[in-house]
């Protein structure tokens, strides 16, 4: 902490200056804080679960052992140099006609992609791929359709016009020629010309991130209707080759940029897609390719984009990439190393504290309709809370693991998660279906099935830690669960109804309420302004913004409620008002290189940790606690204090 700092002027200053001033961010990374510091630890135990995993003759543990020494050994990797991606650059070289072109794309489609569950729409493919329930039709699981086709994380990065993006476009077509020239193609920077004109007219078609953020924009086109309101690729070619041939309808979460993307694929040059299939192909394997490969995505994607000065150790890519691979194999192993039954109990019964404050807030509101609040009390009811891990685990049985085809187990690994999520469009919907490894330090919350995901690896000190007092838990974890749970029932979740079918069950007095709430807290994230010429985003950030106020709202009750009624002991000198308030501003002690925070404000749905800390500004209880006056900074007068639950 940083006692030397008024709580009232800078919450996060206070809570976490201390540490801010001793801590230096570490070579290998552009931010760090609890969660990088959860990270390291749990890819630590990770490592420990995949060596132990070692022993094992066969089975996924086989499977997992197998995966990770074959990435560390880079001897293998720099003897086969580019060889292992020689089938791919001759499929695109025999690339002749459109025809041709649209199997070769088709091929390439992965589920890469989700626009509801963890919002991530970045894939270098030309569309992305989601399997899920469908939004209006919770009993079947629909195919989703996403845009694709950018090396670059979004498209402000090809179209805006500030100096920092012109001097990253020269840097990103440099880097285009680097992977050609490595990869030993003649002409590289005439094909890096071609690759970035071809992108930037892809840019050019994309929806914005908050576009794509709105639910209501995905249409369900059949196959027929495809090909005739999105006319120029070969559709029957595409889908064909993607798997998707019978697939009754597709879900086109872009019904405007996926027509434009089919008429780039038409009129650009055949040339200029064929040298972006050949970078893109490179791009996507170059972390199993030799050293140089990786050094070059490294010093674009790493240096430049994020400002990172090294490398992370190869072990711990390893690691990533093992849990990329084989997520659940390993987490099961992870779950019987570290995730006690006790522990599972005890946030289960803080879960439950959670869920009873949030049914008390939805009763006492004075803006709510009557019909809305039964509905939100039946959705809170029937509501899923995932703790640690899924009750049934997936089946590696059909991937193949090869020792010593570090890039062929990873490609074979990506097919084959593609290849069982397409397998969901033939099953029943599964609403017990986990989005994260148990061995994620992370959260989501999943609309459509209206549950929660609560990974083992985030329910772990300081986040939660057994052995510490209810102040502690429930202001870190506890505002971690409430802010998932707000969720279900906020711009996002009032859209999506106990079913997870998209149908808005507010009436519009109730919305109008909550989104006058909400544009008051938008542009009270206007206003944070880390640089001069760049402030975050109160939109693109407001649906995670309104959860972290809700989610402490519901976690401060809960608090309470744990208490049984009895008032909290005072330690170290703190109330225990102030104990749950500093662990909610210390579970946000974080800190970011410049390029990083700028990457993250352009293309994040979250504002930056250190802003995250301030939603105690709009509770009463946190003046109070504090003693926070005007004209401190952080001060707002009650009435702009923002209370939508
Ligand atoms: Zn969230």
């Amino acid at each position: 902490m940083d006692a030397a700092v008024a709580p009232g002027d800078d919450f996060n200053a206070y809570t976490n200056g201390g540490w801010i001033k001793a801590t230096p961010i570490p070579a290998d990374k552009s931010s760090y804080g609890i969660s990088a510091i959860l990270f390291d630890a749990t890819r630590k135990r990770t490592l420990a679960t995949i060596q132990e995993a070692g022993s094992a003759s066969s089975g996924d543990a086989r499977k997992i052992a197998d995966y990770y020494s074959s990435f560390m050994d880079e001897g293998a990797i720099e003897s086969k140099g580019i060889a292992p991606l020689k089938p791919q650059f001759d499929a695109i070289a025999a690339i002749t006609d459109r025809h041709e072109l649209a199997r070769v794309l088709g091929g390439q489609l992965r589920a890469d992609v989700d626009p509801l569950n963890d919002t991530n729409f970045e894939t270098g493919n030309l569309f992305g791929v989601w399997v899920s329930q469908g939004l209006t039709d919770p009993s079947h699981s629909y195919p989703y359709l996403l845009q694709g086709g950018l090396g670059m994380p979004d498209r402000d990065y090809y179209l805006s016009a500030t100096p920092h993006m012109v001097e990253l476009r020269k840097q990103y077509q440099a880097h285009v020629a680097s992977i050609f020239a490595l990869a030993g193609f003649q002409d590289p920077a005439a094909r890096a010309e071609r690759v970035f004109a071809l992108e930037t007219k892809m840019a050019a078609v994309h929806a914005t991130r908050v576009e794509s953020e709105d639910v209501h924009g995905a249409v369900a086109w059949t196959r027929d209707e495809l090909a005739s309101k999105a006319p120029g690729l070969d559709w029957p070619a595409l889908l064909e080759a993607a798997g998707l041939g019978d697939a009754p309808a597709i879900v086109i979460w872009h019904p405007r940029a996926v027509p434009r993307l089919s008429v780039l694929a038409a009129k650009e040059p055949l040339d200029a897609w064929k040298d972006w299939l050949v970078f893109h192909a490179v791009e996507r394997a170059s972390s199993f390719l030799p050293k140089r490969f990786v050094d070059e995505r490294f010093r674009f994607y790493g240096k430049t984009l994020s400002g990172t000065p090294e490398l992370r150790p190869r072990w711990q890519r390893g690691v990533d990439y093992t849990n990329a691979a084989l997520g659940e194999a390993v987490g099961r192993l992870y779950v019987q190393r570290y995730f006690p039954p006790a522990t599972k109990a005890k946030v289960q019964a803080m879960v439950r504290d959670l869920v009873r404050a949030f049914g008390r807030r939805i009763d006492a509101l004075t803006w709510m309709s009557p019909e809305t609040k039964a509905k939100a009390k039946q959705k809170l009811e029937t509501l899923k809370v995932g703790v640690g891990y899924p009750d049934r685990w997936q089946d590696y049985s059909g991937l193949e693991i090869i020792k010593g085809d570090a890039l062929g187990n990873a490609q074979r690994a990506g097919l084959f998660e593609y290849q069982r999520q397409l397998a969901k469009l033939h099953q029943p919907v599964d609403r017990d279906e986990w989005w994260m490894t148990p061995q994620t330090v992370n959260a989501v919350n999943l609309p459509l099935q209206n549950a929660l995901n609560f990974p083992a690896a985030i329910l772990q000190a300081p986040y939660f830690d057994a052995n510490a007092d209810a102040a502690h838990n429930y202001g870190a974890m506890g505002a971690v669960i409430g802010h998932d749970i707000s969720h279900s029932f906020d711009d996002q979740g009032s859209q999506f109804d106990a079913a997870g079918r998209l149908a808005n069950w507010w009436t519009k007095s109730d919305f109008d309420h909550f989104k006058a709430a909400g544009e008051a807290l938008a542009a009270q994230f206007d206003a944070y302004r880390p640089f001069p010429d760049l402030a975050v985003n109160g939109h693109q950030t407001l649906s995670e913004n309104i959860a972290d106020v809700a989610g402490l709202v519901a976690a401060y009750d809960a608090y309470r409620l744990s208490l049984g009624g009895k008032p909290d002991a005072v330690k170290d000198g703190f109330t225990g008002d102030q104990r749950f308030f500093i662990s909610f501003g210390q579970s946000w002690r974080s800190k970011i290189r410049d390029a990083a925070l700028r990457q993250e404000i352009a293309t994040d749905g979250h504002a930056p940790e250190q802003f995250r800390a301030d939603a105690v500004r709009n509770l009463d209880v946190w003046y109070e606690a504090f003693r926070v006056q005007a004209p401190q900074n952080l001060y707002l007068a009650p009435k702009d204090r923002v209370r939508v639950w």
